[in-house]
């Protein structure tokens, strides 16, 4: 059962609807297996079924559903696949980096998270795309990261949990384990879902289609934000490809109801940044915190932390 959540009666973007949903991927071909040592060793990279197979179907159904979304990839991704970044930059999507190869973000030390943001950012610039989201493989961030990620240049980042809004000039737009394929489907979050108080048994397919399905559902009539995170791996399976169609399906038609904004993470963002909105969503909003210190921020000493959240 959901609770009464800090989003809850606010109105989201231009038209001021009641309820907004971040639509995003996470993860592209296989960096994540080579990061985990599961890919067999001596197998042609470059050519996994997540990029070959899915990813173009995946294109055609966004465009005909009329929806745009952040896809989140692994930046060593811009070196195994650097034709299919450029597609899903060309057909209006929004490129995040989710690591170099998928390293569990949470662990690094201060110069391997430094350099892997440096690195990633090289790569992303190196194909001519830009990229100002991230999100942290595994979810978590470390006590330096909101520094290490102004200083690399990331305008948004979506972490596992935490509060939305502003704070030292990045964005953060949370996601909820509960609206993640991966944590629904998969063995290996048998623990996490037991430690939030679920089923040890991952959900079927077809059960969780319904089980997103009657989420979004229910978030026009609650209000609030959410974040819908999808993995494109996860569609190699026939299954999940379909329940997968199904949930953007329900997204698309909900999308034209005129009572959810569905948007990419990057977009959602500058929203939120806007100092003059005024949709009562941040009622300790710190002005200084919108674009105009952003480019002022050279030229002042630095201060302590600002603020603009969604309070509870
Ligand atoms: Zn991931």
């Amino acid at each position: 059962m959901r609770t009464r959540d800090q989003t809850q009666g606010a109105e989201f973007g231009p038209d001021g609807l009641p309820s907004a949903l971040v639509l995003t991927f996470d993860n592209l071909g296989e960096a994540s297996e080579l990061e985990r040592g599961t890919w067999p060793e001596g197998a042609t990279l470059g050519n996994h079924a997540s990029v070959t197979d899915v990813l173009p179907r995946l294109l055609d159904e966004l465009d005909g559903r009329g929806l745009t979304a952040t896809f989140f990839v692994e930046a060593i991704n811009c070196e195994l696949y650097p034709d299919a970044l450029l597609e899903i930059a060309r057909r209006g999507h929004e490129l995040g980096m989710h690591g170099w190869c998928h390293e569990p973000w949470a662990e690094l030390s201060p110069e391997a998270e430094r350099e892997s943001l440096a690195r990633g950012m090289r790569a992303f610039a190196t194909l001519g795309i830009e990229v100002r989201g991230f999100r942290p493989p595994g979810g978590g961030l470390t006590q330096r990261s909101p520094a290490l990620l102004r200083e690399a240049g990331i305008a948004w980042c979506s972490p596992a949990g935490g509060r939305l809004g502003v704070r030292d000039d990045v964005v953060y737009v949370p996601f909820d384990w509960r609206l993640v394929d991966a944590y629904h489907l998969m063995a290996r979050f048998s623990t996490l879902r037991v430690s939030r108080g679920e089923a040890a048994p991952a959900l079927a397919p077809g059960a969780l289609a319904g089980r997103l399905t009657a989420e979004l559902d229910a978030l026009p009539c609650g209000g609030g934000q959410q974040t819908l995170i999808l993995h494109p791996f996860l569609m190699v399976e026939e299954a999940w490809c379909a329940g997968a169609r199904e949930v953007l399906g329900r997204i698309g038609r909900l999308a034209g109801g005129g009572r959810i904004w569905v948007v990419p993470g990057g977009r959602f963002a500058d929203w939120l940044r806007e100092p003059t909105r005024s949709c009562g969503l941040a009622p300790d909003a710190e002005s200084r915190t919108g674009p105009a210190s952003r480019r002022g921020v050279a030229d002042r000493p630095r201060e302590p932390t600002h603020s603009r959240v969604i309070e509870e």
